[in-house]
């Protein structure tokens, strides 16, 4: 490690606002700025971004985290940047405008060609070449659409005139004023359009959502020495990339085979480190590309992930707060949880938009049941949190099922574990032990970590994983029948979502 203060700024660019955090070299935090951008919503199940605002608001928080820590550009050792993943923008090569809005990882309008390419039978092939399925989430399927509905764009994609890229490509773009059109690996596999198991662009999977390659960006590691790519105009060098998922697992140090992460925030995402060989789900996870670097004598080193998500978490607190008015803050809800011994046996099924892993139901919609007259607030807001940890334990379950051995504890972020209660109940259901950090921001730091890897401040993986320090432990209390019990009620009551009901 050096000797002078060494900085790194990670540019965290996520779904409803940007950040940038300042970490010294001991990953702790100097300084945070953040600014959130507007949501647009077109039509029923459409999601856009603005690509100029995304980078206007994310320039800002580059400026300002510099400014509140007092830092100028020459002190900053390293950017690592870190996005939404599955976003995809389309713009011109030569002028870098947008010739769309960016369409979000939520926005669901490439539902229907996902449908014809399941009909078709192409899901075994898709699954065995990219480790996802498909499904509108995953960017290369909102190409498609895009260049479906617009073939003009397609043939001036062929022609080279275009760029397609993930979050990534755009700021990097944008901070290396146009000189750079990159991806890295670990957004590369969020497109539908990497082969997982060489890490390269698929010619088979371009065939089939007939994209020209022309219109991608090159594929680049997470860890990137200075030089690999174009140093920003500021002066300071890229060095770390990875999707917030991947960034998070980072940054939680699983950087051995079997440890796992939750982030709780809107939705749950949960990541499983599995090594250098890809772990293919008997159970409709997906398998991802974690992270990627060059070894010592040059050879590709992709890290693989099994993954799962649940698609309403924090989000089911925001409905009770909005749309029923039951609280006034998602933090309220610890101790109006705890104000109660249990629901009094009901179960809020939050299927807004359909149900993730393991089930991945899109025509499936929330369900509240088992209510009685005696049904009162308090259990509606306990059945909510403990909707969450339910959710999570069946993708945690798949992923056992999944795994070489049972994980033995859970690594947890994001908004939602600051809440104590919901930690306990959820390691009380699965029977493992909840393991909090202090640094919460496991994104940020992540791809601060990635980046300081890149640029030599960190000697390797292991000196990063030093700096997790646990908060707090959960351990389980409630006997495992009880758990069992709970789960299997739980599971009843999400089979009367599933939408064969609703077509009976
Ligand atoms: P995102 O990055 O997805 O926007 P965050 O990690 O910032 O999300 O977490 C915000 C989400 O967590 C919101 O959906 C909010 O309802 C929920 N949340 C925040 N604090 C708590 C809490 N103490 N208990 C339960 N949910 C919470």
């Amino acid at each position: 490690m050096n000797a002078q203060p060494a900085y790194l700024l990670a540019i965290d660019q996520g779904t409803t606002s940007s950040r940038s955090i300042i970490f010294n070299e001991l990953g702790h935090i100097v300084s945070v700025a953040q600014k959130p951008f507007r949501q647009f919503y077109p039509q029923p199940g459409w999601v856009e971004h603005d690509p100029l605002e995304i980078w206007e608001t994310q320039q800002y928080c580059i400026h300002t985290a510099m400014t509140k820590a007092g830092l100028k550009p020459h002190q900053i050792q390293a950017f690592g940047i870190t996005n939404q993943r599955e976003t995809m923008l389309l713009w011109e090569r030569t002028s870098g405008r947008p010739v769309h809005a960016a369409i979000v990882w939520q926005d669901r309008r490439s539902s229907a060609l996902c449908q014809r390419w399941r009909e078709q039978g192409h899901e075994a092939m898709v699954q065995e070449r990219t480790g996802l399925l498909l499904d509108p989430y995953f960017s290369g399927t909102k190409l498609a659409w895009l260049f479906q509905q617009n073939p003009a764009l397609r043939q001036r994609a062929a022609q080279g005139e275009l760029c397609f890229g993930t979050i990534d490509s755009w700021l990097i773009w944008q901070l290396t004023d146009k000189r750079d059109h990159v991806i890295d690996r670990s957004n590369a596999s969020r497109t539908l359009m990497m082969n997982l198991s060489n890490g390269q662009w698929d010619e088979t999977m371009l065939a089939l959502l007939d994209i020209p390659q022309a219109v991608l960006p090159r594929i680049v590691n997470s860890v990137l020495q200075p030089g690999e790519i174009c140093t920003s105009t500021l002066g300071i060098p890229i060095t770390g990339i990875a999707g917030d998922q991947q960034a998070a697992l980072f940054g939680q140090a699983a950087i051995s085979t079997g440890i796992a992460k939750n982030t709780y925030g809107t939705g749950c995402f949960m990541l499983m480190q599995v090594g250098n060989e890809i772990r293919r789900s008997k159970h409709r996870l997906l398998s991802t590309c974690a992270w990627s670097q060059s070894t010592s004598d040059g050879r590709l080193a992709i890290d693989y992930a099994l993954e799962g998500s649940v698609f309403v978490a924090g989000a089911a607190l925001q409905w009770l707060r909005d749309e029923l008015g039951l609280i006034n803050h998602a933090q309220e809800s610890e101790a109006i949880a705890a104000s109660v011994a249990d629901t009094g046996g009901c179960y809020l099924v939050p299927a807004f938009t359909g149900i993730g892993a393991p089930h991945w139901d899109p025509e499936a919609r929330g369900a509240l049941i088992g209510i009685t007259r005696g049904t009162n607030r308090a259990h509606l807001v306990r059945a909510a949190l403990e909707s969450i940890a339910f959710q999570s334990a069946e993708v945690l379950l798949a992923m056992n099922a999944d795994a070489a051995e049972p994980l033995k504890e859970l690594r947890v972020d994001g908004g939602a574990s600051a809440n104590d209660w919901l930690m306990q109940f959820q390691a009380d259901l699965l029977g493992v032990t909840v393991n909090r950090p202090v640094i919460l921001e496991s994104t940020a730091l992540g791809a601060a970590q990635l980046a300081g890897l890149g640029c030599g401040i960190f000697e390797n993986v292991q000196a990063c994983a030093k700096m997790r320090q646990t908060d707090r432990l959960f351990t389980p209390q409630m006997s495992r029948d009880e758990a069992h019990s709970h789960m299997s009620a739980w599971l009843s009551a999400v089979e009367r979502t599933k939408s064969r009901y609703a077509n009976a």
